[in-house]
């Protein structure tokens, strides 16, 4: 739930979960649908997806309990180097680090060298002997995040109440190696065209031509392009709408209607049992102002 949000958002939804599923067994139970609707507002939905299809395979081949070897755990849905070794860091209190992006600038300063040019791994390897000298090593994961979160910060580093502050060869360099800045954000320009009926519904469909929205309940959306767009379709208003790096510059049309296109279903503009992604929602919120 915390790639890429905050934890202030992430609460409500933690309390949730695990209020309504008190065990792997319980939510393994539920399907996609289920736990997507539960999902719904939190964004990056393939991790839903991983996280119920590896509760599945946990509870199926591992009793329920997370297994023990690196390559058992990276095979489970979703979970890649980092989430491995923070699981079994944390869990197991293996002498591991989970390398995120706050681990990954304590390593570039303190070397001085950025971070694309370190092999985070071997430097791990080879000073594991002065890294992993405590044995709550599930601790020392979490603290080595909070240290590059609140003292090795990204802007104005405290370098003053650094315990590394002698040798830290950043501090000392008049060449100094900045960490690598953000991606670049990418505008992509779309119209959307929505079915509406007078009793406030709209017309969503899964089949949808554009890749990072695949599978989800949406409206006609078409890359803006040169061609005129038919009077049919009213203009209701162009914004903007980030996901991940890209920010999709939006113009949206309507128009009453009842028939719609075979792969279509109406939904209620606002009151869905099915999972509606927070992409859509918006575009609801701004078709229900025409009622
Ligand atoms: S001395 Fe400053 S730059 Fe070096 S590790 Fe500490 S906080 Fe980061």
């Amino acid at each position: 739930m915390l790639q890429q949000t905050q934890v202030k958002t992430v609460i409500p939804y933690f309390k949730k979960f695990t209020k309504k599923y008190r065990t792997l067994e319980s939510l393994s139970r539920i399907n996609e649908n289920q736990i997507l609707k539960m999902w719904e507002g939190l964004g990056y939905y393939r991790r839903a997806r991983n996280l119920l299809a590896s509760i599945k395979l946990l509870v199926k081949k591992h009793k329920s309990k997370l297994p023990k070897t690196f390559k058992e755990v990276k095979a489970l849905p979703g979970v890649g180097n980092y989430t491995a070794n923070a699981l079994l860091g944390f869990i197991y209190n293996e002498p591991r680090l989970a390398v995120d992006g706050n681990v990954k600038r304590v390593f570039s300063r303190y070397l001085n060298k950025k971070d694309e040019k370190i092999n985070f791994e071997r430097v791990i390897s080879i000073n594991k002997r002065n890294l992993f000298i405590t044995n709550r090593n599930s601790d020392f994961i979490e603290a080595l995040m909070e240290f590059g979160a609140l003292i090795c910060k990204p802007k104005d580093p405290k370098c003053s109440q650094c315990c590394l502050n002698k040798s830290c060869k950043y501090l000392k360099s008049s060449n100094k190696a900045e960490t690598k800045k953000r991606k670049k954000i990418k505008i992509m320009n779309y119209n959307i065209f929505c079915y509406v009926s007078k009793k406030k519904k709209i017309a969503l469909t899964k089949e949808n031509e554009i890749k990072f929205l695949k599978n989800f309940n949406l409206p006609l959306i078409k890359e803006m392009k040169n061609n005129s767009i038919s009077k049919d379709w009213k203009f209701l208003k162009n914004y903007r709408n980030s996901i991940s790096n890209l920010s999709l510059n939006i113009n949206l049309y309507y128009k009453f209607s009842n028939k719609i296109p075979k792969s279509y279903n109406w939904h209620s503009l606002n009151n869905n049992k099915e999972f509606i992604p927070s992409f859509t929602k918006r575009i609801l919120n701004q078709i229900s102002t025409l009622f």
